[in-house]
């Protein structure tokens, strides 16, 4: 199976390819020219084994130039018991309530307590072995740009991994302190953490123009580098997150929630449109899905887009409790568009000109229509966020994140306007305990502690739930990363990281 650009349709690469490079070279992303198609026989046979399994089947459909050999190496060394703390790294809490059926599916039980693990983890390993296939002999420059869970979980990912360095940016202001000192703890001989003066969306443009900067690309072939991508532009984080919504569906199946043939719902905290856009390709192979409900914060750029088809980023930037969707430019929507158009990439190209240049595009009538079709956008501010986390904990004695109670938010809106009850998968995003001070302000009237570390223990004193082990040991951890930039010195401390300035 081969990948295409989204801005230009000749551009024809294979899957490492797509892998090892990340983004086409004029911006583009890629996208499979085709999907593999499942039956319902299909699903019912993976339903049959587990996630790792599950794992291998699909990304052996996706991934023609790997071996099966490969495939399972990469699947056995990521998805570990000891990683994700049992057998089944992406377990489903069901919630009934009322007349609504949510199956929570918590992907957070990887080793930096947030989802991105799920793709972070087995990245590595597919990177990895498809710069072997195309640039033998190449180091691999890890560039990120992060709301504050991608970083870290890139730095987990690739921290010791032979042939690559990673450097990590985030918002100096926009990440929560837990994520701030889970990067800045970051162990490994490979990796580098710089915050940036400026928001997330100045990150992620700052990375995207260094990638396609022919003097620093020219400087990094010089010295035997090439640049490449753990962000959610880059094919081998989103065909991961293909996996685990397949993986809910049969473990729903299994638990005689749903019968084979069954539609669901699926409903997404989404930022970067990256973990919906996965559900969006399961459902294009077969798996059963009615409706995907998007749910966005106070940055509801996408709730506009999904009403009215214009996607107009000149907006106020909110800063808010749930920081791994303060985006307001959703990089993977491009993907979907591209979809939706049938594979336009000179509207594609036209669309995403506009977006950089004025700030705004206007889809056209066919393509809203499908979008309003198929997606549901709604979204929820900090103040009933808390409200969300407190009703959770209260009447379903279930303890929520920011971004998940988002979610919840959203689907109870969805529900209420339109009575469709069809059981929901809520992709759950994040440990509560990642958002302490937040998730506490929700659950508790009591005066809290100010340090970041008494209050994970008061939170989990009050709802008696543990501390992951992972965030409790950062305590004692020692800070190696200090280091402020400004946008425009992105690409200076790239190549002075690298040491070939
Ligand atoms: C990254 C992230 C999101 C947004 O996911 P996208 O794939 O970027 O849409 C939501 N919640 C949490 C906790 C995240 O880390």
């Amino acid at each position: 199976m081969n990948y295409n650009s989204t801005r230009d349709k000749s551009k024809v690469v294979s899957a490492a390819q797509a892998i090892a490079q990340g983004i086409s070279d004029e911006g583009g992303l890629f996208v499979p020219q085709s999907l593999p198609k499942y039956t319902l026989d299909d699903i019912k046979a993976l339903s049959e084994t587990d996630y790792r399994g599950r794992a291998k089947k699909i990304f052996a459909d996706f991934l023609g130039d790997f071996t099966e050999q490969e495939i399972n190496e990469s699947v056995d060394a990521a998805y570990t018991a000891e990683k994700f703390g049992s057998d089944d790294p992406a377990p489903i809490s069901y919630i009934e309530s009322g007349n609504t059926k949510m199956s929570v599916l918590e992907l957070w039980h990887g080793p930096t307590c947030a989802f991105k693990d799920m793709a972070l983890q087995i990245l590595p390993h597919l990177l990895t072995k498809s710069v072997k296939k195309v640039y033998s002999g190449k180091e691999a420059v890890i560039l990120v740009a992060t709301s504050g869970d991608t970083g870290k979980a890139a730095l987990e990912g690739f921290k010791d991994v032979d042939g690559t360095k990673i450097m990590v940016f985030y918002p100096v202001n926009g990440v929560s302190p837990m994520q701030k000192r889970q990067m800045a703890t970051q162990k490994g001989n490979n990796v580098s953490v710089a915050a940036i003066e400026g928001n997330f969306d100045d990150a992620q443009t700052g990375v995207k123009k260094i990638f396609t900067n022919a003097d620093i690309k020219a400087k990094l072939a010089e010295n035997n580098m090439l640049f490449s991508s753990a962000n959610s532009i880059n094919w081998g984080r989103l065909l991961p997150q293909v996996v685990y919504y397949f993986s809910a569906y049969c473990d729903m199946l299994k638990e005689g929630k749903i019968a084979l043939g069954d539609k669901i719902n699926v409903v997404v905290p989404t930022g970067n449109f990256g973990n919906i856009l996965a559900s969006y390709y399961a459902m294009n192979m077969g798996l059963p899905i009615k409706k995907f409900i998007c749910a966005s914060n106070s940055n509801n750029v996408l709730t506009d887009f999904i009403k009215t088809g214009t996607y107009d980023k000149k907006r106020k930037f909110y800063t808010t409790i749930s920081p791994s969707m303060d985006i307001l430019v959703s990089s993977n929507l491009e993907r979907l568009l591209y979809h939706l158009t049938d594979g336009n990439a000179e509207k594609i190209a036209g669309w995403m000109k506009q977006l950089s240049e004025n700030g705004e595009y206007t889809v056209d009538e066919d393509v809203k229509a499908k979008l309003g079709e198929l997606f549901y956008g709604g979204y929820c501010d900090d103040e009933n966020t808390k409200k969300t986390i407190g009703d959770m904990y209260k009447n379903e004695n279930y303890l929520c994140d920011t971004h998940t109670a988002v979610a919840v938010n959203v689907y109870q809106q969805y529900v209420e306007e339109t009575n469709d009850t069809t059981a929901a998968v809520i992709a759950s995003t994040a440990s509560p305990y990642k958002f302490a001070k937040s998730v506490l302000e929700a659950v508790s009237d009591k005066e809290l502690p100010d340090d970041e570390f008494a209050m994970t223990e008061f939170l989990s004193a009050e709802t008696k739930t543990p501390v992951p082990a992972p965030l409790a040991s950062l305590k004692d951890a020692e800070v190696r990363f200090t280091l402020e930039c400004s946008v425009d010195a992105m690409p200076k401390t790239v190549l002075d990281g690298l040491g070939i300035n």
